[in-house]
């Protein structure tokens, strides 16, 4: 007799396609807050927060209990055709939020992907302007300017050309790989020179916390650097902070520890807290450029998400996540500093956005001892996440309404992990 998550795995084999690559071997059946729990009963601690998006953990009472409200009213009726006053509210609250006190606007979607799309679209129509400058290891998305966007081939682009033209990369900052940002800005004027001149250019995206790329700082100078840049050149910046957005990184937005105001800022994963929303946020005049119909889509701006996002928004604010943030951060970087896995190369991050880099005594990235930990971790039920160019690095994305209790329960099971 085989369990029932073995079952699962033998239909999911024969009935999904493999390009959708599984993390877990188990199927899930419940969760909340930083737990899961699978299909035979079997407890999971979860680091892993459904990639970035359970920042106020899974179903939160206040935010399940707004989906219902908004349940009992109406689940959908197209933004765009019968509008609804939360879709607004929320573009006020975000448009609040978001670093800096010039006029704003906000235009929802659907997924992370879909907002960088529509980025893209509205830096365009703003400058009439075609090229659009992002980083090595960057990972913006699935769909073809995101793919385009993104700074990694395999498994990403490799297989799906020809992608959208005029998408350039620049090597981002990387201390253990010796790229500085001097050379990351060479790299840019060079481009400037050789490929397409800046007037040219509609926008440059950069995460400020790189996410699947491995955790990456984006250094607060490089940052002050393309936004004088920009400036100078009329270039639209343009922050993708969908994994590193809603109080993760110890700030609202990653890009306030820089103290740098981007022209645009995608959001998605936490924004909803678990339903599927995203956004554009950024200057009034710039967000007013797409002509009227040309931004949008059936299901951008669901109501059940939009209200689920106001309660997200309700909870980092009333639980202090931001301040929780930094606090979680801390006894994290502790906890991997006192274990001292002999090949961790790095801890790194913002906030409660950290991530350990393992790497061979040659200095070679190693991606089998990330992938043992993440492994054996999960064996004895907690569920991480790897990233990085090579999955060589290990990041952790729990909740940030974590209980103290739990986290260390998942931190002893780490310890056991890494000394396995
Ligand atoms: N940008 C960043 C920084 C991301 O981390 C992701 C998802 N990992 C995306 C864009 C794409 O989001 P989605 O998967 O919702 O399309």
């Amino acid at each position: 007799m085989t369990g029932l998550n073995q079952q699962l795995q033998a239909r999911k084999q024969a009935a999904i396609p493999n390009g959708i690559g599984i993390t877990c071997d188990f199927y899930a059946e419940r969760a909340l807050n930083a737990e899961l729990w699978d299909v035979e009963g079997r407890r999971y601690i979860d680091f892993a927060a459904g990639i970035a998006v359970a920042n106020t953990g899974h179903r939160h009472p206040r935010i399940v209990q707004a989906i219902r409200a908004q349940l009992d009213a109406f689940t959908h009726t197209a933004f765009q055709v019968a509008p609804y006053g939360s879709y607004v509210e929320l573009a006020e609250r975000i448009n609040h939020l978001t670093p800096g006190s010039h006029p704003k606007k906000t235009a929802f979607f659907t997924t992370g992907a879909e907002a960088l799309e529509n980025a893209i679209k509205i830096a365009r129509a703003a400058t009439g302007r075609t090229g659009v400058i992002a980083f090595s290891g960057a990972f913006h998305g699935r769909t073809f300017m995101g793919m385009a966007l993104t700074g990694k081939v395999a498994p990403y682009k490799q297989d799906f050309g020809p992608l959208p033209a005029e998408v350039y990369h620049i090597p981002f900052p990387s201390a253990l790989d010796g790229v500085t940002v001097q050379d990351t800005l060479k790299a840019l004027d060079l481009l400037f020179k050789a490929d397409i001149p800046p007037q040219r250019v509609a926008a440059i995206v950069i995460e400020p916390v790189q996410g699947e790329g491995g955790f990456n700082v984006a250094p607060p100078e490089l940052l002050q650097a393309l936004r004088e840049r920009c400036d100078a050149h009329g270039i639209v910046l343009i922050a993708d902070e969908v994994q590193t957005g809603f109080a993760r990184t110890g700030r609202m937005f990653a890009i306030e520890h820089a103290g740098v105001t981007p022209d645009l800022i995608t959001m998605a994963k936490s924004l909803a807290g678990g339903m599927p929303l995203s956004g554009v946020c950024g200057r009034a005049d710039l967000m007013d450029a797409a002509p009227r119909g040309s931004l949008g889509g059936t299901y951008a701006g669901n109501p059940l998400a939009i209200a689920a996002a106001l309660a997200v928004l309700d909870v980092i604010d009333e639980e202090h996540l931001i301040a929780r943030a930094d606090a979680l951060g801390t006894r994290l970087r502790h906890a991997l500093t006192e274990h001292a896995h002999p090949r961790i190369a790095e801890i790194r991050g913002l906030g409660a956005m950290v991530a350990a880099e393992f790497r061979l005594p040659d200095g070679q990235p190693d991606p089998d001892t990330a992938a043992s930990i993440q492994r054996r971790a999960l064996e004895l039920g907690l569920v991480l996440l790897t990233c990085g160019a090579y999955g060589h690095v290990i990041r952790f994305l729990f909740p940030l309404t974590i209980p103290d209790g739990l986290l260390e329960e998942g931190l002893a099971i780490l310890k056991k992990a890494m000394s396995a």
